[in-house]
């Protein structure tokens, strides 16, 4: 059924907005052709990465290229790319699906996949003009060509618009010369295009440019740099000396670019944290592959209480992650179509309808970057000493893990943008946080109610308990908004906990509609392992808002205010019948164990 617009929330309005479990999206929601991706995806990644791991180990960069450009012959590379430039222009649940299952055989695969069909092609499909495309996308979408993204330099990382590249016009006004260093450049070692951000004379803001790669041109590469993990993606420092580049291939206009590199990013972003999500999968299932086979003190490590804990939170963090990309990732597909509807083009709609979904973005990248390193984390304690060791999957899905904190944004400067930009909406009226924030004052200072609620109904007390942390949210960020007004964004260690707050509501909110939604199609008993993670995961929230608001309001509240906002904090975080989160995660490890593998 098509959506409408009253049934989309904009980006945000989670937090003020109930949603019904009937209008999120879900991995069971997947249409045949979505399945039948998602089955050619996962032959791929068997077939052409995993076996070919210890090579990936070795820094075979030239398999990296191989296999690419496999992935490019069956279409994988141009799944978001209209047909109209030589794409299968697959939705945006599809583009999602196909990072999330061509990812998990090893990072190094994964890192060339996702800066290639995202950052080093998104420009040009989303700020191209019609030539540019023409002219290149096609190339990028079959895999004859390979793109990249050079936006970092030495001096200017997270501060990106602060890049000293440069990009003069000639005398006769038909090229661009550009000169400068970049560094961390994914894919330069086999690139035939980059994406190139310099500035042009004392411009405020960088300008992107359309940079064939070519060494008689003034283009020279670093030698590969060796990372910690992500072994066999080629990362190098570029290096541009007089390069000469047609005005043509200026991207969108002068002064446009750090615009670009922002939203060629959001895109990014939710896609790295489906490009997470079947290394989780594929971790918990080896690790209780592991667990069932190995045994010490004449048991199957499984069976131990200890080692149970693991299982059943790996595999609670793994299902809010999908449970969250997957709802953002349709309500993008849903607001790009009506866009479409509404007389855009697809580019508009496509770049306008990824820009309203950027808190949710940024909310899945650090969720989910994070979630994957502990899940590694755990496999490796799982599989003991053998997890050390190169010899077992687990050291190298640790290493590869790590980088996603880093790249897209750092996790902090995402977590400081979610609530930056929630904040901004507010302010432009987009997204109505003020009268739900007096609401909460209200409730604060008047008398609460000592009713004994009905929660006998399934998760009427947990989506009750998902208000009282947003709630929470209101409470905290509105009152360091009061206090400090713009120079909120001075205080960074509170906008950090706002930000955590934010991204467990949204995190267990989707877990739990999810199931919810599940238990109304396929019934409650078939769903009991789903309902303890749901459980879980929202137990967890709970206990980092509870922490995270308190730190915020001690710091910025005093005296009687302060008083109220912890009585406030104590209510919105107080379950009237706490869930017994032991016996939860035995149900979610015995299930586990039982199928010998991740089966949600
Ligand atoms: C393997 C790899 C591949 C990469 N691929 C690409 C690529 O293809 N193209 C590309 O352009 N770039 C790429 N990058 C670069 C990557 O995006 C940057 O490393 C990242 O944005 C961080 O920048 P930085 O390394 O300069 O760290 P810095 O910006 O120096 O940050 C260092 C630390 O300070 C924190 N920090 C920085 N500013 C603030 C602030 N204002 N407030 C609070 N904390 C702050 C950061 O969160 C971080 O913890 C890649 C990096 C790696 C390692």
């Amino acid at each position: 059924m098509e959506a409408t617009e009253k049934d989309i929330l904009r980006g945000g309005q989670f937090l003020v907005k109930e949603t019904k479990c009937e209008d999120v999206f879900t991995p069971e929601d997947f249409s045949e052709e979505q399945k039948m991706m998602k089955e050619a995806v996962m032959e791929f990644n068997d077939r052409e990465i995993i076996p070919h791991k210890p090579r990936f180990e070795a820094k075979d960069f030239a398999l990296t290229e191989e296999v690419m450009r496999k992935a490019g012959e069956l279409g994988f590379l141009g799944v978001a790319v209209p047909e109209a430039y030589g794409g299968l222009g697959m939705g945006f649940v599809s583009t999602c699906l196909t990072c999330d299952y061509i990812s998990s055989g090893t990072g190094s695969f994964s890192t060339a996949f996702g800066a290639h069909t995202g950052i080093g092609t998104m420009p040009i499909t989303l700020y191209g003009t019609e030539e540019q495309k023409q002219k290149y996308v096609p190339k990028l979408a079959t895999g004859e060509w390979f793109g990249a993204y050079c936006l970092t330099e030495p001096g200017a990382g997270s501060d990106a618009n602060s890049g000293k590249t440069t990009a003069e016009l000639s005398a006769d006004g038909k090229t661009y010369k550009i000169n400068g260093q970049k560094m961390w450049i994914s894919n330069a070692g086999f690139c035939s295009l980059m994406i190139v951000f310099a500035r042009i004379e004392d411009d405020k803001n960088i300008t992107g440019f359309i940079v064939e790669n070519d060494a008689a041109n003034g283009i020279t590469m670093g030698e590969e740099e060796h990372k910690l993990g992500i072994r066999a993606s080629s990362t190098r420092q570029v290096f541009f000396n007089d390069t000469v580049v047609p005005v043509e291939n200026m991207l969108a206009g002068r002064g446009e670019g750090f615009k670009i590199a922002m939203n060629a990013l959001n895109v990014g972003r939710i896609k790295l944290a489906a490009a997470c999500l079947d290394s989780q999968r594929r971790i918990l299932s080896i690790a209780v592959n592991y667990a069932n086979e190995r045994k010490q003190f004449k048991t199957p490590i499984a069976d131990f209480g200890a080692i149970k804990t693991k299982l059943a939170e790996m595999a609670a963090s793994a299902y809010a992650g999908e449970s969250a990309t997957y709802r953002a990732a349709k309500n993008i597909e849903d607001r790009i179509a009506l866009r479409e509807a509404a007389g855009n083009s697809h580019q508009e709609a496509e770049l306008k309808g990824v820009e309203e979904y950027a808190i949710e973005c940024s909310i899945l990248k650090v969720a989910v970057s994070e979630d994957v390193q502990n899940c590694a984390d755990e496999g490796i304690q799982i599989f003991g000493g053998m997890g050390f060791s190169e010899e077992t999957p687990m050291e190298s899905a640790w290493r590869d893990a790590r980088i996603a904190r880093i790249y897209e944004g750092t996790n902090e400067i995402n977590r400081m943008l979610s609530v930056g930009m929630l904040v901004k909406k507010a302010m432009k009226g987009h997204v109505d946080l003020l009268g739900p924030a007096q609401a909460v004052q209200e409730e604060l200072m008047g008398i609460p109610s000592f009713d004994t609620p009905d929660y006998s109904e399934l998760f009427s007390e947990e989506k009750e308990m998902i208000k009282k942390l947003k709630k929470t949210f209101l409470m905290v960020a509105g009152g360091a908004v009061q206090k400090y007004g713009p120079q909120l964004e001075d205080h960074q260690q509170l906008l950090i906990a706002a930000a955590d707050i934010l991204i467990e509501i949204y995190m267990a909110e989707s877990a739990i509609l999810r199931t919810e939604k599940n238990v109304k199609r396929y019934g409650e008993d078939a769903q009991s392992a789903q309902i303890a993670m749901a459980k879980l995961y929202l137990y967890h929230a709970v206990d980092i808002v509870e922490e995270k608001g308190k730190e915020s309001i001690i710091s910025f509240a005093e005296g009687d205010e302060q008083r109220m906002m912890l009585m406030g904090l104590k209510r919105f975080t107080k379950y009237v019948n706490y869930p017994d989160i032991v016996d939860l995660r035995i149900e979610i490890a015995e299930k586990v164990k039982a199928e010998n593998k991740y089966c949600f």
